[in-house]
C-alpha cells in the first residue's frame, strides 16, 4: 500500500512535487521525514517513509486546525 502526501504544507502552502520524503537526514534523525523545498520545513520523522507520510499528512492537518492561515 502506498502512501501518498496529501497535505499541503502547512507554513507555506506547497504542495506537490515540492514536498518530498527525505531519507538519511544526518544528525537530524536516522529515519525518513518529509520535506518541504519551498521552505525548508520538515515533518515528523519515522523509519517508515510510509508512516512518516502519514505522520506530515496527520500534522499539518493538526497545524491548519489551529489557524494557520491557508
Ligand atoms: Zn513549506
Amino acid at each position: 500500500m502506498k502512501t501518498e502526501i496529501t497535505r499541503a504544507c502547512p507554513f507555506c502552502g506547497a504542495a506537490g512535487e515540492q514536498l518530498q520524503v527525505l531519507h538519511d537526514l544526518g544528525d537530524f534523525t536516522s529515519g525518513a521525514a518529509v520535506c518541504c523545498d519551498s521552505c525548508g520545513a520538515i515533518g515528523p520523522s519515522d523509519d517508515s517513509s510510509a508512516r512518516a507520510v502519514a505522520l506530515w499528512n496527520g500534522a499539518a492537518l493538526q497545524a491548519l486546525g489551529k489557524g494557520v492561515p491557508a
